[in-house]
């Protein structure tokens, strides 16, 4: 056995991973069911490190030092249960198999159950980043036993990006809580896009500036509270001119977005779990909305907008843009609020006792939504780590504060001038709602009660209540 770790499947993300591996010392057994990418992969980059090719599933585990460390990089779904079922018998207890591609969270808990009983760890990894930051430092989130991090975890640590001379990786959880996380993770990175692009359009038709000018605006951004990836390369985008027809690249662009159901995953898991992540459903639904052809074209052009022309006035220009960026950046806070909200909900569920900090830290590089901001999660958990609600932290209070009146004055004209803003309004609506003291949720539970005896409690008495709505309305207690 002539290897520490071992990588199958080598497409671009686990060819990457296997090139980062051997980039940092470690003799990198790699395996794909193709030999053709192994050939490859050893041909290009062979002088990076120590590869060992394997054309056998079989050769590819004989190469492994004992407990055997398996990176399994293969397409989600049946393809990984296919490699697992392969590696199995060739497989000895107590060595690990780690899939790190992008497992639903359900399956992970399937998979770890069924390799627990071969006496082998099971690890779902979220890694972030794509191709480039497989190379040069994803941020990595393993779930798995606590036994099988401490054999990997260090290796992964190495690999992963690394941010104030800490590494983007640590211990999630047990079972499916690093591919959870992942999950919500890649939620976040919906609504903080459609957030930006609510950003954009805004600033497009109040301004009625061209993209290159937006993009300064973003490049401005990207230097204070908003600093992230996504805002930085926002503004790359929007300064990018097609070279074919000299048109602003965003513009030549079909508005329809596409995506691989990650925030769909999301969402059903919010509607599972009944926590409100209505950021991410707003984005999420965004996407299909722009895909809806032929009800956009049954619409455009038909549905009265009632609007007037919008130009912000000269003088007002700076001060629209600021209010702009305040609503940007509360309502990103409230997205992510929410998202870990549902971690939070998702941990008490499935006893997965996950540190919100840590994954926030984890989440500051390396990953698509890396970003400035995330140092202030941390903290806000470091203050309090059963914090019930991000929001409420001392930090987030201020600085959301600071731009709510800004948030209402962009959402109102939003709609007055029939922009559809989804991800702004919502996260607008949901702070309103949960700061609320009272909500009109009392009078859904009277409906509740008058047309289906669902019941109801009140606010001075305890116990449960029933009305006799068809007969003589006395109250009774059930
Ligand atoms: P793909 O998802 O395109 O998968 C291709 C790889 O899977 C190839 O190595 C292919 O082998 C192998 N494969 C497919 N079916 C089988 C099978 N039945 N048995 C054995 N091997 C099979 O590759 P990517 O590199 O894009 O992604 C890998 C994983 O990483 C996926 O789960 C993906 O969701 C996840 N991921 C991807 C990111 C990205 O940015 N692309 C980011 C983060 C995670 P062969 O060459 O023989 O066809």
């Amino acid at each position: 056995s002539t290897a520490q770790i071992g990588v199958t499947g080598l497409a671009v993300m686990g060819r990457n991973l296997a090139r980062n591996l051997a980039r940092h010392g470690y003799a990198v057994a790699v395996h794909n069911r193709s030999h053709a990418r192994t050939r490859s992969l050893v041909d290009e980059h062979g002088g990076e490190g120590v590869f060992v090719p394997a054309e056998s599933m079989a050769d590819f585990v004989a190469a492994l030092e004992r407990p055997r460390k398996v990176v399994v990089m293969v397409k989600a779904g049946g393809p990984t249960d296919a490699v697992i079922d392969e590696l199995i018998p060739l497989l000895e207890p107590g060595d690990i198999v780690v899939d790190a591609g992008n497992a639903h969270f359900p399956d992970t808990r399937r998979r770890e159950a069924e390799l627990k009983k071969h006496g082998l760890h099971f690890v779902g990894t979220g890694v972030s980043g794509g191709e480039e930051g497989a190379l040069n430092g994803p941020s990595i989130m393993p779930g798995g036993s606590k036994e099988s991090y401490a054999a990997l975890g260090p290796i992964l640590e190495d690999i992963a990006a690394q941010v104030d001379g800490e590494p983007c990786c640590a211990h999630v959880g047990p079972d499916g809580a690093g591919h959870f996380v992942k999950m919500v993770h890649n939620g976040i990175e919906y609504a903080d896009m459609q957030l930006i692009a609510e950003a954009y359009d805004l600033l497009r038709q109040g301004l009625g500036a061209s993209a290159a000018e937006i993009a300064g605006i973003f490049a401005e951004w990207n230097t204070g509270d908003l600093e992230s990836y996504l805002i930085e390369i926002t503004a790359q985008v929007l300064a990018h001119t097609d070279a074919e027809t000299g048109a602003a690249f965003v513009d030549v662009v079909l508005d329809q977005a596409e995506q691989k159901g990650t925030g769909r995953w999301t969402v059903q898991n919010g509607l599972d779990l009944g926590v409100p992540i209505t950021g991410i459903a707003e984005a999420t639904f965004a996407r299909a909305l722009s895909g809806s052809v032929p009800q956009r074209a049954a619409a455009a052009g038909v549905l009265p907008a009632s609007t007037e022309e919008w130009a912000v006035p000269a003088g007002d220009r700076d001060a629209f843009v600021e209010d702009v960026r305040l609503a940007l950046y509360a309502s990103k806070v409230v997205a992510y609020s929410q998202g870990f909200d549902q971690i939070a909900a998702a941990s008490e569920e499935f006893g997965w006792d996950i540190d919100r900090g840590e994954v926030a830290r984890i989440w500051r590089g390396g990953c698509i939504i890396r970003a400035r901001f995330l140092n202030r999660i941390t903290e806000a958990y470091q203050r309090d780590a059963d914090l019930p609600l991000l929001l409420a932290d001392e930090y987030f209070t201020g600085a959301v504060g600071n731009g709510v009146a800004a948030w209402r004055r962009v959402v109102s004209e939003a709609a007055l001038h029939g922009v559809p803003v989804p991800a702004f309004a919502s996260s607008l609506a949901y702070y309103d709602g949960v700061r609320a003291e009272r909500l009109p949720a009392a009078l859904i539970q009277a409906q509740r009660d008058f047309f289906g005896a669902h019941t109801y409690r009140r606010v001075d008495r305890d116990g449960v209540f029933h009305t006799e709505w068809s007969g003589d309305r006395a109250e009774e207690k059930r």
